[in-house]
């Protein structure tokens, strides 16, 4: 049986450690803040905002959701962003992707400020992932989650083969870069490359980004392989309530006694991405007061 690298069990453990961070701050008299901007009503953006607020609530984090209707123009919309960011109960911000194609997903991730960027998604930030000056940045929370659950199931990147499928900027393409800082030799794949199995089967390292159910099967990888399988695709499923499961990029069920170590999904990377979100607004609180 491989090892599995369970992201809700090393979340609580995240939780439990950043708890004792909280509790000093209070004795101090700051208590760590979380603003989330939406705009319209999608159902999954409902959910995850759901779930960021119920984290925030379970650890004392002061959590704003600032909701807006689906016709906001640009101004306005940045006019609430720098209301957060002008806010000194708020050390954290996110605008929660997608947004409405009418608004410039550039023009308003710029907005929010660079100090509260607890997504990582500010373009300076984005720089800093590039520079590999991470000590003056926040790095993308679902690639950093990544990072930190190799690291805490002591998996070395150094010198192996990283193969990342997708190179989207919140995923794919920081992941690489996070690994490539770590001195792993890495290969990015997305939907243009040729030969794809020819380079995933190289892998010590594949992590699956591409939002393509359970495409990477056992053929795709070697003997050994670690999987991180970013991936969250609902599959029709009458059995459950919600009339719908959960599947990763990876069809679990056949690389499952190939691989040495792999994410469940879910229960791998989601987890671990609301652990950094929360983490960085912690580091982000401490750095802000102190
Ligand atoms: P995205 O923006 O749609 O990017 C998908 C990437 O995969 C693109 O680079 C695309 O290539 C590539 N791709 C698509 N089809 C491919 C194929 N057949 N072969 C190889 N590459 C292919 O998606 P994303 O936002 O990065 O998210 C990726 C997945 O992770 C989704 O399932 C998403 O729901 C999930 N996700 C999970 C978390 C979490 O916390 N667990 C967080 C964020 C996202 P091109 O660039 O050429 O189009």
């Amino acid at each position: 049986m491989p090892l599995i690298l369970d992201g809700t069990a090393t979340q609580k453990v995240i939780k439990s450690e950043l708890a004792d961070k909280i509790a000093m701050l209070k004795e101090r008299g700051v208590c760590p803040g979380l603003g989330i901007v939406q705009v319209g009503d999608r159902k999954d953006s409902d959910t995850y905002i759901r779930m960021k607020g119920k984290a925030c609530n379970d650890l004392g984090i002061y959590f704003v959701h600032k909701r807006h209707e689906e016709s906001i123009i640009m101004d306005d919309l940045v006019e609430s962003i720098e209301c957060l960011n002008n806010d000194k109960d708020i050390h954290g911000i996110i605008v929660q992707l997608p947004l409405p194609n009418h608004l410039d997903e550039s023009v308003v991730l710029s907005a929010v400020s660079r100090e509260k960027d607890v997504d990582g998604f500010h373009p300076e930030n984005m720089g800093n992932v590039s520079l590999n000056r991470l000590e003056n940045c926040m790095a993308p929370c679902t690639p950093s989650g990544c990072i930190e659950l190799l690291d805490r199931y002591n998996i070395e990147l150094n010198g192996k083969n990283v193969v990342v499928l997708g190179r989207s900027n919140i995923v794919g393409l920081p992941m690489a870069l996070l690994a490539l800082h770590r001195n792993a030799t890495v290969s990015i794949c997305h939907s243009k490359t040729k030969n794809i199995q020819e380079i995933t089967s190289k892998a010590d390292v594949l992590v699956c980004a591409c939002g393509r159910r359970e495409m990477v099967n056992a053929d795709w990888i070697k003997e050994g392989c670690v999987i991180v399988d970013v991936g969250i695709n609902a599959v029709d499923d009458p059995s459950k309530k919600r009339g719908y499961r959960l599947v990763g990029d990876v069809d679990y069920n056949s690389v499952v006694d190939k691989v040495s170590a792999i994410t469940p999904v879910p229960g791998g990377v989601g987890p671990m991405t609301i652990a950094m979100l929360l983490s960085h607004t912690v580091d982000s609180c401490i750095r802000m007061t102190n």
